[in-house]
């Protein structure tokens, strides 16, 4: 009907056009300068096992640290690194930095995995997992303490290049997840092509999943599908007790979202965990 459908343009208007403002806000001058002074940063977000609260693992997410906006989510910025042709730069950046964190919170007795996301259109440079690999190598961090994320937006162009250096990541141990499987171009055709290890159900398929009966069929099918597979699922968009609980029945096996925690600076992060721990202890309790 025609209210319903204005409702819906309603619904979507005021979300295009914020995003169309915050493209707009930085210039190409201002992203390349702020490469060059190292303003972007990982924030990490743990991921928690289902079976018992465990964390040990975290994804790094970009932020810029931006001298007059304050700390600037990706959303305003990644498009426009890759539309630009920046965005490795990007990816080592936070690459850097997420292996300074790791060997920190080794050094203080925390052994972390490292989820660290990977553009497409980077890994169709030929020996690009190789650099990955060698730099790893060279910081002394074994291959099973980062996982690569992979995302892309638009359908792969070169294929066999992106294979050629995913299976190298793969077969040198290092883990490999369809990131926001569901959507986009993250599909059942990209989970038979790459060699993946995990797979991380779309945060549309998770948040309020308990509401509704398809959501929730999708989001069994899609734990089905990786179970059968061999891959461990990981349900990202978890944002209340009632999420975590659901997941759980559903034999998932780890889930990530503001439920457990935001995404943090390395120095938060220790303290955001047991935060977290004492919540799950409580809910625990309550369960029993
Ligand atoms: P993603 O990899 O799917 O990361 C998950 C996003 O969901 C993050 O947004 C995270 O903050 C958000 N999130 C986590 N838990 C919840 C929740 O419970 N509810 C809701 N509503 N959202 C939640 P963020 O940090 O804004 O990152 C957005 C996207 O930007 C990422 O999605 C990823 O695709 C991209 N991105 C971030 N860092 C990098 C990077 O270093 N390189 C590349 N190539 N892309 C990156
Ligand atoms: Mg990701
Ligand atoms: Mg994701
Ligand atoms: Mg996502």
């Amino acid at each position: 009907t025609p209210d319903k459908l204005r409702q819906l343009i309603a619904s979507y208007g005021p979300v295009a056009e914020s995003q169309r403002a915050r493209r707009a806000v930085f210039s190409e001058d201002e992203i390349r300068a702020a490469l060059e002074r190292r303003e972007f940063l990982p924030y990490f977000q743990p991921k928690a096992r289902l079976a018992d609260g465990g964390i040990d693992s975290v994804e790094a997410l970009a932020r810029w640290r931006h001298p007059q906006a304050g700390v600037v989510a990706p959303g305003a910025f990644i498009d426009k690194l890759e539309g630009l042709g920046l965005i490795d730069e990007l990816t080592w950046q936070m690459l850097e930095q997420s292996a300074a964190a790791w060997k920190a919170w080794a050094a203080q007795g925390m052994e972390f995995r490292i989820s660290v996301n990977l553009s497409l259109s980077s890994l169709e440079q030929p020996g690009y997992a190789d650099r990955i690999i060698f730099y790893l190598a060279e910081q002394g961090i074994g291959s099973r303490h980062f996982v690569f994320e992979i995302t892309e937006s638009t359908a792969m162009t070169d294929l066999p290049h992106c294979l050629e250096n995913l299976t190298r990541l793969r077969m040198k141990g290092y883990g490999l997840s369809i990131d926001d499987f569901g959507t986009g171009y993250s599909s059942l055709q990209q989970l038979a092509q790459i060699p993946f290890s995990e797979l991380k159900i779309d945060r549309s398929f998770v948040t309020g999943a308990c509401a509704s009966e398809t959501t929730r069929t999708m989001l069994a099918s899609s734990l089905d599908l990786a179970g059968r597979l061999g891959l461990s699922s990981v349900a990202e968009g978890v944002e209340t007790r009632q999420d975590w609980a659901l997941l759980k029945r559903m034999g998932c096996g780890y889930a990530q979202g503001y439920f457990m925690a935001r995404p943090q600076s390395a120095a938060d992060l220790p303290g955001a965990i047991a935060r977290w721990t004492e919540t799950h202890r409580a809910l625990s309790a309550a369960a029993a």
